[in-house]
């Protein structure tokens, strides 16, 4: 993560990205709201959290966007892309954003600031446990790639 100064502009499509996370929390959903921005700073799509209206954990703006872009956009049109977006992107949409090939995030608050301002704090982990059965689970993996 990078600490460098917005331009204007770029403080113009967060406010925008903030006004989307308004308008999700006035429809009943949680206030997260984001957009994709082309090379030349024009709009080129946005999105609001609709977990709640949607009633899917997955519908977070971030994450909708990157699905959007791997689904619609070239790659170097995808490369060429900034998402602005009202908060820092959770691990599961920064996933998603690293896999669509969007090329830079801009976010207002960061998800450390979130946490704070929320009363449970973030998520808490799942025990996870593995590897094993390696000579079996690599059977459908060898020769894929
Ligand atoms: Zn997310």
């Amino acid at each position: 993560m990078t600490h460098q100064a917005t331009t204007h502009d770029e403080e113009r499509l967060l406010r925008r990205a903030i006004e989307l996370a308004a308008q999700a929390r006035a429809g009943g959903n949680p206030p997260f709201g984001s957009l994709l921005a082309d090379g030349n700073g024009r709009v080129i799509a946005e999105e609001r959290n609709t977990t709640l209206t949607d009633a899917d954990i997955t519908a977070h703006p971030e994450l909708k966007l990157a699905r959007w872009a791997a689904r619609e956009l070239g790659p170097e049109t995808a490369a060429a892309t900034t998402m602005y977006t009202s908060c820092q992107p959770c691990p599961m949409c920064e996933g998603a954003i690293r896999r669509s090939g969007l090329g830079r995030v801009v976010f207002a608050l960061s998800g450390e600031q979130l946490n704070a301002l929320k009363p449970g704090g973030d998520f808490p982990e799942v025990p996870q446990q593995g590897p094993t059965l390696y000579d079996e689970a690599r059977v459908p993996v060898e020769g894929y790639y």
